[in-house]
C-alpha cells in the first residue's frame, strides 16, 4: 500500500503510479517530470524554485499558496484552505496548516496541507502545522504524512495526538533529518502509536 510512496527527505515525497506527484520539493537529486507538484507554503525548505525547476516539465501543474506562487513560473494553481480542485486527473483538497503555540506559521497566512487521491488512496500531507482541531474533521485518510520534529511544527508527542484524531491506516513521519529533528523523533512517534496506528518510518531515497 505504500510501495508507491518514496521519501526524498524532509517533506519531499514522490508518489508514483498513473501520475507522478511530488510534495514540497527540496534538495532534489534527480531530474524528473512531475504531473503535479504540491507546495504547502513559502518557506525556503518547502517552496524552493531551484528544486521545482528540476522536476517541472511542460505538463506539470504546481498547486501552492499565493506567496509561494510569486517565486515560481509555469502552470500554477493558487489555493487556500478549503479549496478543492482537480489537476492532471488528481483530486486535491487544500486544508488548514498552522501553529497554535508558536508564531512561525500563523493561521492568517492561509498556508495549507493537502488531502489528495493517488492510486485510489487518500493521502494527507500536513505541511508545517501543529496539532489543530481541523484534523478531527478529515475523513477516510489512508496515509498521513505528519511532521514530528518540534521547533517549527508539532513534536513527536503532539503528532501522536494528531494521528489518533486523523485515524489513517498508516502514518509516516516527516520533517526531520534535514533542518531540525532526527530519527529519534520518528521513533518516539512510532512508539507513541504502537498498538493504535501503524507507523512506517521510510528510508530516505
Ligand atoms: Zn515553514
Ligand atoms: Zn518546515
Amino acid at each position: 500500500m505504500t510501495k508507491n510512496i518514496h521519501w526524498l527527505g524532509h517533506d519531499t515525497f514522490k508518489i508514483t503510479g498513473d501520475r507522478t506527484v511530488y510534495t514540497d520539493p527540496f534538495k532534489i537529486k534527480k531530474k524528473d517530470a512531475a504531473d503535479i507538484i504540491l507546495i504547502t507554503h513559502e518557506h525556503y525548505d518547502h517552496c524552493s524554485p531551484d528544486d521545482v525547476k528540476k522536476i517541472q516539465g511542460p505538463n506539470t501543474i504546481i498547486v501552492t499558496t499565493s506567496d509561494c506562487a510569486k517565486k515560481l513560473s509555469g502552470n500554477i494553481k493558487i489555493v487556500k484552505p478549503g479549496d478543492k480542485i482537480t489537476a492532471n486527473g488528481i483530486e486535491i483538497e487544500a486544508v488548514h496548516s498552522y501553529n497554535t503555540n508558536k508564531q512561525f506559521h500563523t493561521k492568517d497566512k492561509s498556508w495549507v496541507g493537502y488531502i489528495f487521491t493517488a492510486n485510489g488512496q487518500r493521502i494527507y500531507i500536513a505541511g508545517d502545522t501543529d496539532y489543530i482541531p481541523e484534523m478531527k474533521t478529515f475523513k477516510n485518510i489512508d496515509i498521513a504524512l505528519l511532521p514530528v520534529s518540534g521547533t517549527y511544527v508539532m513534536t513527536a508527542e503532539e503528532a501522536v495526538q494528531a494521528a489518533i484524531d486523523i485515524k489513517p491506516k498508516i502514518a509516516i513521519p516527516m520533517h526531520y533529518g534535514s533542518i531540525v529533528g532526527d530519527k529519534n523523533d520518528a521513533k518516539r512517534f512510532a512508539e507513541g502509536l504502537k498498538g493504535k496506528i501503524e507507523v512506517l518510518i521510510l528510508t530516505e531515497e
